[in-house]
This record gives structure tokens, C-alpha cells and sequence, in this order.
């Protein structure tokens, strides 16, 4: 595998494979830049049909990690890391253990937390053999705990300033808003939406979310081949990355796109035709930075959640920066937001690790 050949590799500091033969697992880390401090990024199980598939999706989510979190404005570099295997079927104890060690062995180099496949409670079980985890249990009031809640958050109030840039409502009553994935994000999302006398159209695969929400938020469900093409006033994709493609775009019908799956473009899309359609597009990694935020707060220590909460209350600021820039220069936002994060990247002296 010819890796500083691949096209998601983008000068990542280090990439490392561990395998430990007792547990089963098998895993990759990959630091992208600790520029801005040691690298911070979840860590996402999911049962890759290949290692190269493994490789190419830690290497694409480390480099985004260096995006968001320089973004953010926390004081952390960019890395990811991935286990391979089913997280349904795969998960126990020992291997989050082993796993732990994996982390550990890169000396602080690398601060995981869980992502997509994992949970709070499987990172108690790698804090057993790290002390560079977070995303773990917070007391009422402490910065930390599960950074879902802080994501929806994050991603509501970078919502409403889209929307306020883009259709002048200053508030969300009667405003349409489709939510594609209503799991830990989306769910949370709902409620903050539907308190502010949002109407909800919502799609999830797995049908028991679908109905928490229509039955606490009076929300309207529709399958999940239509949420895309809605004609509503917002689109806020919450479930897969690579949902803004050549078969959706053409199809949407949102004048807003604001939501917190990562990676919301497929590869090559460069935005350039949500512009052209006046779409106003929130960049994925500025919009649902809510998550690593509290991460943040929570590794560095001493900190309360009305603090974390205060820091995310900058996301809608950041945004309608980002708007007003790309408005000026006539350019795509994420391209804007892609030009910001580089400038922070190389504005910053390198600093050592924790
Ligand atoms: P989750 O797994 O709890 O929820 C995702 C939901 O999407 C699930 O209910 C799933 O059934 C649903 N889904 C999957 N495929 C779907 C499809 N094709 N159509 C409709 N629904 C579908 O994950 P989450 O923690 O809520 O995260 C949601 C997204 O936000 C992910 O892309 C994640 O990477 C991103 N994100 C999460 C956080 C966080 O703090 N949890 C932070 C930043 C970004």
C-alpha cells in the first residue's frame, strides 16, 4: 500500500497500526498535525470491508480534525483513530483495554474520545490503561461527559445564524427544518429546534428514533430514499457523511444546509453548486465543533459547562464570519472555512505535547 502516494494523505505526522493478538483488535491512529497542540479526535469502530477502506477513512478524518478543532479555537492538533471491526458484535472490555495501551504507547501525542460505534462507557475502559481519553462521565455542572448534546448545541445555534443570514428570520418559529438521522446528535437537536416552534420532517433508518421524536417533538416522518429533496426551509444532515453528492444536489430544495455529520460533501464536490443554487451551506466541521469543545474543556481540566457552553455560543460568530467572507470574495463557504483553518494551522507556533 503506497500510503504518502494516497489522496487522503496530506503530510500527517505519524500513522500508526496496532494489532493486539489477545483481544482481536486491530487499529489505526493517525496524528495529522499537532500544530496547535497534541491531536484530538474520536474514535470510530465500524467493520471495514479493508484495511486500505480503514486507513483512507483515519487518514480524511485526522486531516479534518486539524480543520475543526484550529476552527474551534481549542488548543489541539488534528488525529483519528479507527478500530476495525463491528461494534454490535466486536465490543468487550479487554479490547478497549488494549486499545487504551495503543493510545498510550504515542506518549500523549494522541487524545482519543468516542465517535461514531463507540460510547462513554467504553471509554471508561480505556481510560484504565490511558490517561489520554476524554468524553467520559462529567459530574452535574463539570465540563465533560457525552459531547452528543454539546454537538446539537453547537449545531442549533450555528442553524438559527443561517438562517438568519440567509432567509433575515431572527427566530425559527414556523421555520421547516428536515433532520436526516435522529440518533445522539439529531435527537438532541430536535428538542432545541421544536422548543423554538420549529416544524420537524425527520428520516432514520432505524425506526425506533424515528418514533421517539415524532411522539416528544410532534415531529413528521418520511422515508429516508425523500428527506434530502424536501422543500423546506432548512436541511440539517445528522447521519452519514457524503450526503452532498452528484445525485443529491441536483435534487435539493433547502436554502439552507446546517448540520453535524462530518465530512457532508462527497469527494470532489467543492460546494461550487450549492452556491450557484443560493444555497447557504455551514461548514460541517466549524458548525459542529460543540463536541470537541467539551472534550476540550474537560482534558485540560478544571473547567464547568456553563464554560463550555459559553465557548460554543462563539460557533454562530465563527459563521457568519466565514458567510460574510465568502459573500464578499463570492466563494463557497467551505472553501472559505478551509482557507481560515490554514491560517491558523500555519500561524501557530508548534507546541509540545501534554
Ligand atoms: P449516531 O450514530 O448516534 O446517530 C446517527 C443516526 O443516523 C442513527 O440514528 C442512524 O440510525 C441514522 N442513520 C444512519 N444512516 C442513515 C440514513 N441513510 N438515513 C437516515 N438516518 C440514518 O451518531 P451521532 O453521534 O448522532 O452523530 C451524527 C453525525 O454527526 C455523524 O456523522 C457524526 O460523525 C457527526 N458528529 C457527531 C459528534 C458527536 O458529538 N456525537 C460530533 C461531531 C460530528
Amino acid at each position: 500500500m503506497e500510503i504518502f502516494d494516497m489522496r487522503e494523505f496530506d503530510g500527517h505526522e505519524h500513522v500508526v497500526f496496532g494489532h493486539d493478538a489477545r483481544t482481536g483488535l486491530r487499529a489505526i491512529i493517525a496524528v495529522h498535525s499537532t500544530a496547535l497542540g497534541p491531536a484530538a479526535g474520536g474514535c470510530r469502530m465500524w467493520p471495514y470491508g479493508s484495511t486500505h477502506d480503514a486507513l483512507m477513512d483515519v487518514l480524511r478524518l485526522s486531516h479534518g480534525m486539524s480543520y475543526k478543532n484550529a476552527m474551534a479555537g481549542v488548543p489541539l492538533g488534528g488525529g483519528k483513530s479507527v478500530i476495525i471491526g463491528d461494534s454490535r458484535k466486536a465490543k468487550t472490555p479487554e479490547l478497549f483495554e488494549a486499545f487504551g495501551r495503543f493510545v498510550d504507547s504515542l506518549g500523549g501525542r494522541y487524545i482519543t474520545a468516542e465517535d461514531v460505534g463507540t460510547t462513554t462507557a467504553d471509554m471508561t475502559h480505556v481510560a484504565r490503561t490511558t490517561r489520554y481519553v476524554a468524553g467520559l462521565g462529567a459530574k452535574p455542572g463539570e465540563a465533560g461527559g457525552d459531547p452528543g448534546p454539546k454537538t446539537a448545541l453547537g449545531v442549533y445555534l450555528g442553524l438559527k445564524a443561517t438562517v438568519k443570514f440567509r432567509l433575515g428570520r431572527s427566530d425559527l418559529k414556523g421555520t421547516t427544518v428536515a433532520i436526516q438521522g435522529v440518533g445522539g446528535v439529531g435527537y438532541h437537536l430536535c428538542g432545541m429546534l421544536a422548543a423554538e416552534g420549529a416544524q420537524l420532517v425527520v428520516a432514520d433508518v432505524r425506526q425506533a428514533a424515528v418514533q421517539r421524536v415524532c411522539d416528544e417533538f410532534k415531529a413528521r416522518p418520511v422515508p429516508v430514499e425523500e428527506i434530502l429533496g424536501l422543500d423546506v426551509d432548512v436541511l440539517s444532515p445528522c447521519a452519514l457523511g457524503g450526503v452532498l453528492n452528484n445525485q443529491s444536489i441536483p435534487r435539493l430544495r433547502a436554502r439552507v444546509i446546517a448540520g453535524a455529520a462530518n465530512n457532508q460533501f462527497a469527494q470532489g464536490q467543492d460546494g461550487g453548486a450549492l452556491l450557484a443554487a443560493g444555497i447557504l451551506y455551514a461548514p460541517d466541521y466549524v458548525i459542529n465543533a460543540g463536541g470537541i469543545i467539551s472534550v476540550s474543556h474537560e482534558y485540560q481540566g478544571g473547567a464547568t459547562e456553563a464554560q463550555v457552553i459559553a465557548d460554543i455560543q462563539a460557533i454562530p460568530l465563527r459563521l457568519t464570519e466565514i458567510f460574510e467572507r465568502a459573500r464578499r470574495e463570492n466563494r463557497t463557504t467551505n472553501a472559505v472555512a478551509d482557507e481560515m483553518a490554514r491560517e491558523r494551522l500555519a500561524g501557530q507556533p508548534r507546541q509540545l505535547v501534554a
